[in-house]
């Protein structure tokens, strides 16, 4: 039944309710009324007979002489004795004087002026008994109940309760009718509410809190373990690009399409879920593992071909991360966490698809542990700074140096930066370490600018840094604090930071700019090396990557490079470090180049702030040997002996 029959059912069924209390009620007061009614009137015939009589007294030959002996609108009369109860006079009718002894049975002793009904052969009668003045007599006067009076009474309401009813019955439609509209309205908008807070906007699929759901409500239904649930995450590449160069609607148009393709790639009973940015997940119930493979084929194959938007054709692709109940996990979220692991593996693998295995999990719990550990690290000042010093190659004099960050943990030992500060970008930690190497930094700089004179502090700083956007701020606090030369700070964000949100890092850059603090471009040549965007922003310096610089003397194609790299740097006024200077040729092909500066191993290995101290001491021009100085270096990055978490 439909919630308007319902609520019409109902609400007629209330309102006939308490019609018919109310007429059940205005019948029992009708009845009540009536009985009275009539009650006085009896009383009343009494009185108009006793008061023909002499008031003195009268006999009782005068009193029958005047009692009607005939029936009198159904009334009768009889003399009763006050004192003995005797019936003293008699009616006509037998039929009466019968009646009249059954009432008189029925009341018993009878006193004064009183009233009541008495039940005879199925029939009320009324009676009233009154005190005749001057005499020891009772007149009692009986007529039968005859209805008439009630159904005179109802008579009168009769209409008034038929258009009471009329108007309930009314109301209950037109009530009903508007609850069951307002009821649906809201019905419709809960839903509305609830479909959206469950599914992407743009997609309509399940967002990520379903996805979890799903995955929840397949694994009840498997909950014998039977049977195998696959959770694949999709990463879609290159959204980032098509969003920045051809705009959002472009990027949402694909995304809609991706949706589709996935869907249409799967069974009926697999399911499409919009994890969130670029990623989507699809969760594919009593599968067999041995399938995985072809899935993933599949899957990746709905991509393959070219995605037509407006007049454009794109193609995308994607990896896989997948994981699988209940082999890999037993709950939804853990689920979600090794397809991510999986996914992840295969991204820094290179490879299409990763299905999650154990030996990643424990990879990853080093590295949570590790992370914990740096956050302690930081907190507990047991990070350090080595620096390494940049050549000026026109003076022979050390013109700068490079802070690099060095972490010897408590149990693993030495940890290359490469480790920590992929986990500290991951983790978000990089925010705190770079405030920590920012404020040391120049602070050491403010220390050697009194000593020594000149000399320039280059900071890294990682992509993730370009959004902090109290960077600039900090900065200018320290630089403020320490009274260092804002030119005197210079700081190296790699090219695929600056490229990975160039909105973001443009807004930033212009701000650092703005302070007067010079900005290099690390590992020059390994990322976009679009130098369109050279032009664009606040860039003061670039330096060349040592993948380039360390074989030059035997590379003739790196060689080429660098040379055009410095030409055309000098070409847009940016002074050049090479850095990677292993060896003596090389720094002296980068001094024919007018390279101006230089940085490696061949020169000075990073090292404490207290053995650059001793060398910033020397007068002299120096060209720096290793043996000058105490190697505090000496395990190199990414040597076996540096801690790698799996
Ligand atoms: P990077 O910025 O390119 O730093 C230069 C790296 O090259 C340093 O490695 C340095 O020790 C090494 N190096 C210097 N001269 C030579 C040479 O002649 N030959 C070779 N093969 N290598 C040389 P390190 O210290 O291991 O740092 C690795 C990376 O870690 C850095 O690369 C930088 O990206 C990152 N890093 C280090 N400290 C920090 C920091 O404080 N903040 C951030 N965000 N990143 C840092
Ligand atoms: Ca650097
Ligand atoms: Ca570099």
């Amino acid at each position: 039944m439909s919630l308007r029959l319902k609520l019409i059912a109902s609400f007629v069924t209330a309102s006939l309710a308490i019609v018919l209390i109310f007429s059940a009620i205005s019948y029992n007061s009708a009845k009540n009324y009536s009985h009275q009614n009539e009650l006085d009137h009896a009383h009343k015939n009494n009185i108009r007979l006793i008061d023909m009589l002499d008031t003195k007294g009268a006999t009782l030959e005068q009193i029958e002489r005047m009692i009607p002996h005939h029936k009198e609108n159904d009334s009768f009369y009889i003399v009763i004795d006050a004192k003995t109860g005797n019936i003293l006079s008699q009616q006509e009718s037998g039929e009466q004087n019968k009646i009249l002894n059954q009432v008189i049975r029925q009341i018993g002793m009878i006193s004064g002026e009183i009233q009541g009904i008495a039940s005879i052969q199925n029939q009320n009668y009324f009676w009233a008994t009154n005190s005749i003045p001057g005499t020891s007599y009772l007149l009692l006067n009986t007529f039968r109940q005859t209805g008439e009076s009630v159904s005179r009474f109802l008579n009168f309401i009769g209409l008034a309760l038929g258009i009471t009813i009329f108007i309930a019955l009314w109301f209950s439609f037109w009530a009903a009718t508007i609850l069951a509209n307002l009821y649906q309205r809201l019905a419709n908008q809960k839903s509305e509410i609830e479909h959206k807070s469950r599914h992407d906007p743009l997609t309509q699929l399940p967002n990520r809190q379903s996805i979890g759901n799903i995955i929840q409500e397949a694994m009840i239904a498997n909950d014998d373990k039977k049977e195998n649930l696959l959770l694949c995450l999709v990463d879609i590449h290159g959204l980032k690009e098509i969003n920045d160069s051809l705009g959002h609607e472009c990027g949402d148009a694909i995304l809609r399409q991706v949706s589709k393709r996935l869907d249409d790639a799967l069974r009926s009973s697999d399911r499409v879920g919009r994890f969130g940015g670029d990623k989507f997940a699809v969760i594919l119930t009593h599968s067999k593992t041995t399938i995985v493979d072809e899935i993933c084929h599949r899957l990746l194959g709905s991509l393959d071909s070219s995605f037509h938007i407006e007049d454009r054709s794109l193609f995308i692709g994607a990896t896989l991360g997948i994981a699988y109940y209940p082999d890999h996990a037993d709950n939804p979220q853990t689920l979600i966490q090794k397809a991510e692991i999986a996914l992840h593996k295969a991204k820094d693998s290179g490879k299409d698809f990763v299905i999650f295995e154990a030996q990643h999990d424990k990879g990853n719990v080093e590295k949570l542990h590790l992370a914990n550990d740096l956050r302690e690290a930081i907190r507990n000042g047991d990070l350090e700074l080595h620096y390494q010093p940049q050549l000026d190659l026109r003076t022979g004099k050390i013109a700068g140096v490079e802070a690099l960050c060095r972490w010897t943990h408590p149990v693993h030992g030495f940890i290359s930066p490469d480790t920590f500060i992929d986990i500290a970008e991951r983790t978000g930690i990089i925010k705190q370490l770079t405030e920590w190497v920012l404020a040391t930094a120049i602070k050491q700089c403010a220390e050697w600018q009194k000593s020594y004179g000149s000399l320039t502090m280059s900071v890294n700083l990682s992509a993730r840094n370009l959004h902090d956007e109290t960077l600039g701020k900090q900065i200018a606090r320290l630089i403020r604090h320490w009274q260092v030369i804002p030119e005197k700070i210079c700081l190296e964000i790699t090219e695929t930071a600056m490229m990975a949100d160039p909105e973001h890092a443009m807004v930033l850059l212009g701000e650092l700019d703005n302070l007067g603090v010079k900005i290099s471009i690390d590992d020059f040549g390994t990322g976009y090396s679009s130098l369109g965007y050279l032009k664009k922003l606040p860039v003061d310096e670039i330096k060349i990557d040592r993948s380039f610089v360390m074989n030059m003397k035997d590379d003739e194609n790196d060689a080429s490079i660098i040379r055009a790299t410095v030409g055309l740097a000098h070409d847009l006024g940016l002074s050049v470090v090479a850095e990677g200077v292993e060896n003596q040729e090389s720094q002296d092909i980068l001094q024919m180049l007018n390279c101006e500066y230089a940085q490696g191993y061949h020169i000075c290995k990073p090292a404490p702030a207290e053995e650059i101290s001793r060398l910033l001491g020397n007068t002299h021009p120096i060209n720096i040997k290793d043996s000058q100085l105490k190697n505090m270096d000496s395990i190199k990055p990414g040597s076996s002996q540096a801690y790698k978490p799996a």
